[in-house]
């Protein structure tokens, strides 16, 4: 009966299993939701504070280089007196310019270099480095077109192959005491040198989510850029560079010319038309918050086994009774004794199930004794039935355990009832039984095998022994008189398994032949079936 079980095993899924499951499936989709929800919460909010903090960033960095242009413009304008015209044909006022124009050089640090150059075109005064450009003529369009405006200027960025650098110049006009056009001064800055720009800008290049800027003038020429590589180059195709071209200022999202895209504030510059865009790549902000998310997964990720883990021994807690009961209720039918489990159990429908189960059980299986002991004896004289004889018989020689048998029969029993009537005749069957009950051994069992016939199983038991108590039992009967019926004798044939048979048949057959003899003997006597030849 308990076969069923782990064949149920292969075939359906635990209780146990699914609850956990359940519970699993339940947690993780809450926590996929929670985490998704998080996700694009946390996207727009960085985008929008990206957006603001890039604008800011922009605008503050174009007030800073509004401020910066008009103080080097008005740094330049003082720096330079210009006493009379022919004044560069005297080398002492010569070199005092000089020394002013160092001393310019290395007390603000705005400029990589500083020229001064007549109106001719010729370079009169430079700082240190570059002194070796004195007397020189200028060669570049843009400064040549500076010395013809005569007015303040900024050039676009070109690459002067004397120095070998990228700059551009910061030029003011310079007039004598009579207001006569001398010349200009003006102040280089080296772009892809150290110079003012990136010592004030480049500690936000950047922060933790990559963000950069860069400058653009008028034309859209990038004048300072986290890569170096693209200083000088023109981007004025740029969507945000055209808007700062027409002074606009603004923020937003783009997608840049290698495809990515770029959430950038931009602000221009007043006093000299540049433009800033802050930007930060939109790539960026989706590695800050996987990173983010991945941090929160493994910091989930522990309580969650841990939870998981409980989930399990929890289910398995809740399944485990159905498991047990499902047991006790396979075992009813057993001959053995019902599991003595009789836990509570903690969740209150289990625990009614539970009672409830085991009363019925017991129930059953009280019925289920009594059943199976009715099936067993014999009513009028409590011994075992024949049908239950042959059981033993079957079974102990499918064992091939040695024993004798004994088959009684009472004499002229015939006559008791006749003249005694039936119900007397009873009373004689069932004292018989009493004495057949006290004259064997515990081991040895008594049938009733038929009418007024029964039969005694001797375990371990050998012809001559068997004899003998088939003997004592004839006498105690003889010697036992009944109030009503007075004297009763048996007549008892004895056989030997295996000696006298190998089935219960033949067995029996042996001993009824033996016990036929011994009627025809007279009666009152036992006879043992001889041995086969
Ligand atoms: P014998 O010495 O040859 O055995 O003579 P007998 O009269 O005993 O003959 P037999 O064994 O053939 O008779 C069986 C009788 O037992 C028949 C029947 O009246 C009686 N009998 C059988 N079963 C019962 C029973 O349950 N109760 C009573 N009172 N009598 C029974
Ligand atoms: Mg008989
Ligand atoms: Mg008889």
């Amino acid at each position: 009966m308990k076969a069923p079980l782990s064949a149920y095993k292969k075939r359906k899924i635990s209780l146990a299993t699914v609850l956990s499951g359940l519970v699993f499936l339940c947690v993780l989709v809450t926590i996929i939701l929670v985490l998704l929800s998080s996700f694009r919460s946390s996207k727009l909010l960085m985008e929008r504070t990206a957006l603001s903090t890039n604008f800011s960033k922009a605008s503050k960095m174009s007030d800073t280089l509004d401020a910066l242009t008009k103080t080097i413009r008005l740094s330049l304008k003082y720096s330079v007196q210009i006493e009379q015209e022919g004044m560069w044909d005297e080398p002492d006022q010569v070199q005092r310019m000089n020394e002013d124009l160092n001393l310019m050089k290395h007390s603000s640090n705005f400029f990589n270099s500083i020229v001064v150059v007549d109106k001719h075109g010729i370079i009169r005064g430079a700082t240190e480095e570059i002194s070796s450009l004195i007397n020189e003529p200028i060669t570049s369009a843009s400064l040549k077109q500076a010395l013809a405006s005569r007015r303040s200027s900024i050039s676009d960025p070109f690459f002067d192959e004397r120095t070998g650098n990228l700059f551009i110049m910061v030029s003011e006009p310079l007039y004598d005491k009579n207001q006569q056009y001398e010349g200009f001064i003006g102040g280089s800055i080296y772009l892809k040198k150290n110079n003012v720009m990136n010592t004030i800008f480049e500690k936000n290049t950047n922060d933790f989510l990559e963000s950069y800027f860069y400058i653009v003038d008028q034309q859209g020429n990038l004048l300072f850029h986290p890569d170096p590589m693209l200083i000088g180059k023109n981007i004025s195709k740029n969507m945000v560079v055209k808007k700062l071209m027409a002074g606009q200022s603004g923020s937003e999202m783009i997608t840049s010319i290698n495809g990515s895209e770029l959430l950038v504030g931009y602000a221009s510059v007043k006093e000299n038309g540049w433009g800033i865009v802050a930007a930060t790549p939109m790539q960026s902000i989706k590695d800050q918050l996987v990173y983010h998310f991945k941090n929160a997964a493994v910091t989930i990720a522990i309580p969650l086994l841990l939870l998981i883990f409980a989930v399990i021994i929890l289910a398995r807690r809740i399944a485990n009774p159905f498991l047990k009961l499902s047991q006790f209720v396979s075992q009813l039918g057993d001959a053995g004794e019902l599991s003595t489990w009789r836990k509570n159990h903690w969740i209150r429908e289990t625990d009614l199930l539970i009672k409830s189960t085991i009363n019925v059980g017991s129930l059953i299986q009280a019925q289920h004794h009594q059943l199976t002991k009715d099936a067993e004896t014999d009513p009028l004289t409590g011994l075992m039935n024949r049908r239950t004889l042959i059981k033993f018989l079957t079974l102990w020689m499918e064992e091939k355990l040695p024993f004798s048998i004994i088959i009684i029969d009472i004499d002229r029993f015939k006559r008791v009832n006749d003249k005694f009537g039936h119900q007397a005749g009873d009373a004689v069957l069932r004292q018989l039984a009493q004495t057949v009950i006290h004259a064997i051994r515990p081991e040895d069992i008594g049938y009733r095998y038929g009418g007024e016939e029964l039969v005694i199983l001797l375990q371990q038991t050998a012809l001559p022994e068997a004899y003998l108590v088939a003997e004592q039992l004839r006498i105690a009967v003889e010697e036992g008189v009944d109030p009503v019926v007075g004297r009763v004798t048996i007549s008892q044939g004895v056989a030997q398994y295996p000696l006298h048979g190998t089935s219960p048949e033949e067995l029996l057959q042996k001993a009824d032949q033996a016990l036929y003899q011994a009627k025809n003997a007279g009666r009152n006597q036992t006879i043992a079936a001889a041995a086969e030849v």
